[in-house]
């Protein structure tokens, strides 16, 4: 049986690890487009910040994929995926064949309209790349600044102020509110912010962003006017789910699925950040960004992929460590 999986993070390798120790005869293949060891994303800061290394940020070494004879194709995209032939597209046209298929291809950053034509004086923190260019880049940032929502934003938030940056945060919203649950530190957040030197400016937004002299000038709608060395943001993450286009694939934001992790489709899965799942209490599908999520999700869709039936249940809150404080959020919605 061969089993393919598309994305190398948490969920994609969680899942074909659950695949290999229950079947050793599987044949399992990963395809991630990164070209780097599947790794912990939730340690980025830390490891922006020095206090991990970029060796303590594998999630799965060379030696467990050879060990447990995973296939790890890295730096390889797929482009579209044939729920009828029961095969996938890679970008440079080369066709995979599957039994089962997992697409565990994780989330992405988005802007809105406004701010696309400025994307290229945007700095994206998602990814290892991002983290290493930002690296490299540290030594001549002084000011930053950033915008966005999500608990992401305010993680790096935290990591720059460790790193001893000038920040300004720029939100929509009449405070900074980043999705947490807690609902004293929710109301106390912005001060605490505040009180930590992060100059906030609330109900305003990013409309235009210039670069002169490597630094970039940021005009806000209500007519600010900024500079900054960096300027980091986006408008809200999405479920990456771009090698679904064209298919029959059941969607709304990200990849539909049953609580056994099931799409529309026969014999296809979807298991972490890319995943709309049904939330009984809400009525309502909705998405459930997070590492324990991805984690439990991967293990359960191996699990489902060798022909067992088991559920997935909803978790609603994940950790957070910001500056020491540890926080209970919602990653979504
Ligand atoms: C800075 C930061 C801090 C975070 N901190 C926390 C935290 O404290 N707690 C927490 O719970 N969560 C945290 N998260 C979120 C957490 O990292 C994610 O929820 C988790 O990584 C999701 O795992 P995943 O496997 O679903 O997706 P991902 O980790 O995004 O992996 C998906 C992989 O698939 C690849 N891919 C996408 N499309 C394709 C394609 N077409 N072909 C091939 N490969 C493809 C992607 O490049 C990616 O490598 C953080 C995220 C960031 C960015």
């Amino acid at each position: 049986m061969k089993h393919v999986i598309i994305g190398a993070g948490v969920a994609g390798i969680t899942a074909a690890k659950t695949i290999k120790e229950l079947d050793r005869d599987a044949e399992v293949v990963v395809i991630g487009n990164e070209m780097f060891l599947p790794y912990k994303r939730y340690l980025l800061t830390e490891f922006l910040c020095g206090k991990v290394t970029q060796e303590d940020l594998i999630f799965f070494p060379m030696e467990s994929l050879k060990e447990l004879d995973i296939k790890l194709r890295r730096g390889e995209s797929v482009k579209t995926i044939e729920p009828s032939k029961k095969s996938i597209k890679l970008l440079h046209n080369e066709i995979v064949n599957y039994d089962k298929l997992l697409i565990a291809t994780g989330s992405v950053p988005k802007l809105g309209l406004v701010l696309r034509p400025y994307k290229n004086f945007i700095h994206y923190y998602y990814s290892l790349n991002d983290a290493l260019v930002l690296k490299n880049k540290l030594p001549e940032i002084e000011n930053c600044i950033v915008f966005g929502k999500g608990i992401s934003c305010l993680d790096l938030i935290s990591g720059l102020y460790n790193l001893g940056k000038q920040i300004t945060y720029i939100t929509k919203g009449k405070r900074a509110h980043f999705g947490l649950r807690e609902s004293e530190f929710k109301v106390e957040l912005h001060s605490f912010l505040e009180e930590k030197g992060i100059k906030i400016i609330t109900e305003d937004r990013i409309v235009s962003i210039h670069k002169s002299n490597h630094r970039y000038r940021v005009e806000t709608l209500r007519e600010k006017n900024l500079t900054a060395d960096v300027v980091f943001g986006w408008d809200r993450y999405k479920p990456n789910i771009s090698c679904i286009k064209g298919t029959s694939i059941g969607k709304k934001s990200g990849i539909l699925v049953n609580v056994r992790l099931e799409t529309s489709e026969k014999d296809i899965y979807a298991a972490g950040d890319c995943v709309e799942i049904y939330h009984p209490c809400l009525k309502d599908y909705w998405i459930n960004f997070g590492l324990p999520n991805a984690l439990e999700q991967g293990t359960i869709a191996g699990k489902n992929m060798l022909g067992r039936e088991e559920e997935y249940n909803i978790h609603e809150t994940i950790t957070f460590n910001l500056m020491g404080k540890s926080l209970k959020t919602r990653w979504w919605k």
